[in-house]
């Protein structure tokens, strides 16, 4: 096997997960991000300082890789154009990024190619937001979505009056019916350049009904076999049709009648697909960069059942301290991945804890006895 060396543009936790992933196979990393201190950092073969949403940043990668890839969305899709000029293979391709980048592209893709989605259209300002609410065609609740640098929730919102629509972040949105949730899944594919495609095991996000949060996400998922099946072909089917080699993270909707509807896509790995580290035959980590690489891509199994949970920041912003790993740490089959981040602020993923067992019930009765010990906080005082 030649040596290679992998340009990963990002150098957050999905980053340091790749980088980990590529340290046996003893492939050469070089990211590019802003600070030396991001979590990947200290892992990556090469770290070089950089905007990776800067063109001229970006192309700082020329000469220092044969592939790159991305671990965000918001890389400049110029910068990555220009790296493919200079002979650097690029996955996913920027064509494919463009339109995932802006969620009204991305939806334009779904009724294009016969995709099940909620029904939605464009709006490029509030005023033609309440315009379209004062029309017959459409009735609160409705869900507004800008178009473009939204993540984890940031620039959702849900619309019951005209004062929500005023209250909105800037456009221009996406206006899209509120869809009845029964269930919410993600399933993961991946594909290489020969054409090979596979996909994980779908995943549910399991919500706490009374904070309206995900509490955790649970593999396999809850859901009628015929129904996974589907979303899991329909993933495979998208990859394909996006033309993306690397990951592809679907996340769908199971209605209330029991229809998919796709809801969007993120071509990197995903906060979905932590658990596969430890409940697959192969982790999401290894699987994008086999896609990447254009190396084969073996079947893909859940091994055992397992359940993975978001360790979210809280308290004040500062130096991150940690409390209750050593109780946790204590117990089998539960697997701590803290992501390094020197500064913890409320709400900002700091770690991950995912929980494997050959018994679902059994899995799902130690969560609630396992959430809540390990907890991670900013020091405001130092
Ligand atoms: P982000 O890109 O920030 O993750 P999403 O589009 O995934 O934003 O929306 C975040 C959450 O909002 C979803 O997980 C879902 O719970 C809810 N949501 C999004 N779109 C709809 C919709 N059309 N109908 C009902 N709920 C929705």
């Amino acid at each position: 096997m030649q040596t290679k060396t992998l340009g990963i543009l990002g150098a957050g936790q999905l980053g340091k997960m790749l980088c980990e992933r590529a340290s046996p196979w003893t492939l050469d990393t070089v990211l590019l991000d802003a600070k030396e201190d991001f979590p990947a950092a200290q892992l990556a073969g090469t770290f070089i300082t950089g905007d990776f949403s800067s063109a001229e940043d970006v192309i700082k990668l020329i000469g220092k890789c044969d592939t790159a890839t991305i671990e965000i969305e918001r890389v400049s899709s110029e910068g990555l154009r220009a790296l493919m000029e200079s002979g650097i293979t690029v996955h996913p391709h920027p064509d494919s990024l463009d339109i995932i980048k802006d969620k009204g592209l991305q939806k334009d893709f779904y009724r294009d190619h016969d995709y099940p989605t909620s029904r939605y259209i464009h709006a490029d300002t509030k005023q033609a937001v309440i315009d379209l609410m004062e029309s017959d065609a459409w009735n609160y609740p409705v869900v507004l979505k800008c178009r473009t640098d939204g993540y984890d929730g940031r620039g959702v919102q849900i619309c019951r009056s005209h004062s929500d629509v005023q209250s909105a972040m800037a456009g221009p949105y996406l206006l899209e019916d509120m869809v009845k949730i029964d269930t919410e899944i993600s399933v993961i594919a991946v594909a290489n350049e020969s054409g090979e495609v596979r996909s994980f095991p779908a995943v549910e996000m399991v919500f706490d009904p009374e904070a309206n949060l995900v509490d955790y996400l649970l593999c396999p998922a809850k859901i009628h076999p015929k129904v996974a099946a589907e979303a899991e072909e329909l993933a495979r089917k998208l990859i394909a049709d996006l033309k993306i080699c690397g990951l592809l993270a679907v996340e769908m909707f199971i209605n209330e009648d029991g229809e998919l509807l796709i809801n969007e896509v993120a071509p990197r790995p995903h906060n979905s697909g932590h658990h596969t580290i430890e409940a697959c035959n192969h982790s999401q980590f290894e699987m994008h960069l086999r896609g990447v690489l254009n190396w084969p891509l073996p079947e893909i199994k859940l091994v055992r059942p397992a359940a993975m949970i978001n360790l979210i920041g809280s308290g004040e912003t500062g130096p991150a301290v940690y409390h209750g790993w050593r109780e946790l740490s204590a117990m089998p089959d539960v697997y701590i991945h803290l992501y390094n981040k020197k500064i913890c602020k409320p709400g900002r993923k700091m770690g991950h804890i995912t929980i494997c067992s050959d018994n679902i019930e059994d899995l799902k009765k130690r969560i609630p006895e396992l959430r809540g010990i390990l907890t991670v906080e900013g020091d405001a005082t130092s």
